[in-house]
């Protein structure tokens, strides 16, 4: 197994570990990966999951909703995935986002975020109040992040594809929180991916090292005074981590370093791995493979202490917010659009039986093209930036006709009171729904919640005890 690795990896991890350390570092590259889940509890509590997962789930020590399943299991076959009540995801990966720790109403980024593991996690704190912006540079992985937002069930979410440079421009001091899950060398995950092995070069690290000081610049630009930023990779090498750490804070005085609880299973970071050896480096935190049941992480917690003293940072900020204020005004043609649009959906609650309990007034409601958007609440201007998801999608306008969308079946509560249709996760009709196929069911002509246990999978429109089949095509499939 140790000549599957780069040399000239293994060489640089036998510089930096004690040779005890570095005997179980190895060992640990001979074991297989382990596989997590996270309950999503904008579903469903843990318990509750619990009390009726078909999956053999252990606790992952340093998250609550986090779960460990065997190698056997497919938890991402199953229905209950397809409903978003979990989110299939490295137990490792899983301490980020809780250590962040946002509120509900605020407004927090997560800056690289595909395919959104640790956005499900803030949506999950912040309890569906406040705005979370999940950015992700390249588009066909935004895709992917947009579609994960939707299943989780996530209403206030704004799905960008933009550069940070681009976001550090529009957004400058905005955040409350920042979560920066930075693109790196990828070291942890390499008995996980083999390509990661294959790819990586030491050179690789050092451009890694140069693009993540970069993209951290950028964060720190969006984040108001006062507010806590962290940076996590999956990487083992000191160049992506606590350096990084070192020289942004060198760079960047008006910021500190919040020390880190050590959950169990945690290691701290290394300040003889630095050029100053800052004893404040031990205030991040390591999770080895050899030590913890998870994959290799790092993760720093730092805070805006003051304004920065960059001026250039200031200067930018000050043109754009003038900016942002002009731009919120609406004229009087789209105001009339929206009404129109707004009165079409208010109808297709009606004749739902549904009475939605958030807010449809003219500020946080948005059209793109004949799509109509929930905004989340505080959401900026979004003219010319590149957004997949403006909040919750809550359908298509069809000629004065409202067609309800994907995003906002899965956003309704587990045995929601409108219009429904129940099956059990083993009954056959599941398997025929996620296959796109017609179901016969009696009752009422109409829009139909398709549930799964209760929970919602999507859409079904019955005509004369036929249920014409609304899964979105793109995700159906045999399961
Ligand atoms: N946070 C994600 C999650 O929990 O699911 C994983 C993020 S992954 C470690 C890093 C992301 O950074 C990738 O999706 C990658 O496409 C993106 N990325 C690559 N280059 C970037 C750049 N120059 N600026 C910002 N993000 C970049």
């Amino acid at each position: 197994m140790e000549n599957q690795y780069p040399v000239r990896f293994l060489n640089r991890m036998k510089n930096m570990l004690n040779s005890n350390e570095y005997v179980l570092f190895v060992k640990s590259l001979h074991q297989d990966s382990l596989k997590g889940l996270r309950v999503n509890t904008l579903k469903i509590s843990s318990d509750d999951f619990l009390s009726f997962s078909p999956f053999t789930l252990s606790q992952v020590p340093w998250v609550e909703n986090g779960f460990y399943y065997s190698k056997h299991e497919r938890p991402g076959k199953h229905p209950y995935h397809e409903a978003g009540l979990y989110y299939i995801q490295e137990p490792s990966a899983m301490a980020v986002a809780p250590l962040l720790a946002p509120e509900p109403g605020e407004k927090v980024l997560d800056l690289a975020a595909a395919p959104g593991g640790k956005t499900g996690q803030l949506a999950e704190q912040m309890m569906g109040k406040g705005l979370l912006v999940a950015n992700e540079i390249v588009p066909s992985r935004a895709k992917i992040l947009a579609e994960n937002v939707e299943r989780l069930g996530i209403a206030n979410a704004l799905v960008t594809s933009e550069s940070p440079q681009s976001l550090a421009k529009r957004l400058p001091q905005f955040f409350d929180r920042i979560l920066l899950d930075a693109p790196c060398s990828g070291e942890g995950m390499f008995r996980k991916d083999e390509q990661a092995r294959i790819e990586w070069s030491e050179e690789n690290v050092w451009m890694c090292a140069r693009r993540q000081a970069e993209i951290l610049n950028c964060a720190a630009q969006m984040l108001r005074p006062g507010g806590t930023l962290i940076y996590s990779t999956c990487t083992f090498s000191s160049e992506e981590n606590e350096q990084l750490i070192e020289e942004f804070l060198d760079q960047h005085p008006g910021f500190s370093l919040i020390p880190l609880p050590l959950k169990p299973g945690f290691s701290r970071g290394n300040p003889e791995w630095t050029h100053l050896k800052d004893e404040k480096i031990k205030g991040t935190v390591r999770v080895w493979p050899h030590i913890a049941q998870g994959e290799g992480h790092f993760m720093a917690l730092l805070k805006k202490e003051s304004f920065s003293s960059d001026e250039e940072e200031i200067q930018s900020c000050n043109g754009m917010k003038k900016k942002h204020r002009n731009a919120k005004s609406r004229d009087k043609s789209v105001k009339s659009a929206l009404k129109k649009t707004i009165n079409v959906f208010k109808e297709f609650c009606t004749a739902f039986d549904w009475n939605p309990s958030f807010d449809l007034s003219i500020e946080r409601i948005t059209l793109f093209g004949e799509q109509l958007y929930l905004l989340p609440e505080g959401s900026p201007d979004l003219e010319e930036m590149r957004v997949l998801r403006a909040g919750l999608h809550l359908g298509t306008l069809k000629k004065n006709r409202f067609e309800p969308s994907h995003a906002l079946a899965l956003s309704f509560p587990r045995w929601a009171q409108v219009p429904s249709v129940s099956y059990r996760a083993d009954q056959k009709e599941i398997e025929s729904y996620l296959k796109g196929e017609t179901l016969p069911s009696p009752g009422d002509n109409g829009w139909v919640l398709i549930q799964v246990d209760g929970f919602p999978l999507g859409w079904g429109k019955r005509i004369d005890g036929i249920i014409k089949n609304h899964y979105p095509k793109g995700l159906r499939k045999n399961i």
